[in-house]
């Protein structure tokens, strides 16, 4: 038998402490929250539940000493949360999975810092927590899984598979501001200003709600890994290739004055926005809650011998978009 790698006291306790600390997301939808061997659920009637999970670990996703506690509980739900709003779902509920080292658990400021980011998130997107697990971590490392159930009408889900040729490629906000903070993040540098793409990226769920509701999208995805990764596997679903027009590519503010702008756009992860195809007769708003859309190219048919994505420079030169390969904290 291996040594128990928690000591019940400490766990129960710890339960109970997040659960206080997210019970002010209530929802009818949930009979039967945290207490019990299982979390008890009613979807709306017609709908479908869509599920998603997503790690997050530290050493990979985030850092003890660089990143503040509110910023890794916020960012551990909105990575969840992302996908639910990649496929116009409306948040059900939030299961946490959680490996703690000794050195956190017994670190109360951190582990309120840690729960007020997420509560603030569950918050903000009517996320309730329903339950999870929780256990010490046999290393000094924090471990966390999140998964995430939502709801859509039935049949209806926004998915990466729908996208035809002549179809418009759009994005919402902009791009790049997440992998410019994170350099200034493990550089130990706090970068001035409400825009925090990094720290607190901010899912779109009203966007992808509003794709769904009002039919605008024939597919769509969130941008974890970066545009030149995540559009091909938008095109290999959809069975498509696409062309990208860099001159319009919605830069991020916080890349403004960096000679690598366009890379970071096209390459730096996690800015968690939107990715999405319409066609091309849907008039598009210029934005939906306050968040912008921006038309950045076209989808095309695929071709022997012609790149799945081709970036076309505002001169006209035309070069294959290689994918450039997002790992988090490099
Ligand atoms: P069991 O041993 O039956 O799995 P636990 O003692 O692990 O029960 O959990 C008790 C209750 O606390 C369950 O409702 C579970 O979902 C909830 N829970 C445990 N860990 C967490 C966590 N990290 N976040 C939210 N709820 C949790
Ligand atoms: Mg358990």
């Amino acid at each position: 038998m291996p040594k128990p790698t928690s000591t019940p006291r400490g766990e129960f306790a710890l339960i109970e402490q997040i659960r206080r600390r997210t019970a002010g997301v209530r929802s009818s939808a949930i009979r039967l929250g945290i207490g019990d061997d299982c979390a008890v659920i009613a979807p709306p009637a017609g709908s479908e539940i869509v599920v998603t999970t997503d790690f997050s670990l530290e050493g990979r996703h985030f850092t003890r000493d660089r990143h503040t506690p509110e910023s890794v509980g916020h960012r551990l739900l909105a990575r969840g949360v992302s996908d639910l709003a990649a496929m116009g779902a409306t948040p059900l509920a939030a299961f946490l999975s959680l490996a703690l080292p000794k050195s956190l658990a017994n670190n109360q400021r951190w582990l309120d810092g840690m729960l007020s980011g997420f509560a603030a998130l569950a918050k903000d997107t009517r996320t309730p927590l329903a339950g999870g697990d929780t256990s010490q971590s046999p290393d000094d490392l924090m471990l966390a899984d999140i998964i995430l159930l939502g709801h859509v009408p039935q049949g209806t889900a926004l998915l990466r598979s729908g996208a035809k040729a002549g179809d418009a490629i759009y994005v919402t906000g902009a791009l790049g501001g997440a992998a410019a903070e994170l350099e200034a993040t493990l550089a130990g540098k706090r970068l001035r200003g409400d825009a925090h793409p990094h720290l607190f990226p901010q899912p779109r769920l009203k966007v992808g709600d509003t794709l769904r509701a009002r039919s605008l999208a024939t597919a769509c995805m969130d941008i974890s890994d970066g545009l030149s990764s995540d559009l091909p596997h938008l095109c290999e679903r959809s069975g498509v290739s696409a062309e990208i027009e860099l001159a319009n590519l919605p830069l991020h503010t916080l890349t403004a004055k960096r000679k690598d702008a366009l890379e970071l756009a096209l390459h730096g992860g996690e800015d968690y926005e939107l990715l999405f195809t319409a066609k091309p007769s849907t008039r598009m708003p210029s934005s939906i809650a306050g968040v912008s859309l921006t038309r950045i190219g076209t989808i095309t048919r695929p071709r022997k011998n012609t790149p799945l994505v081709t970036a076309i420079a505002a001169d006209g030169t035309r070069t294959p978009l290689e994918r450039g390969g997002w790992e988090h904290l490099r």
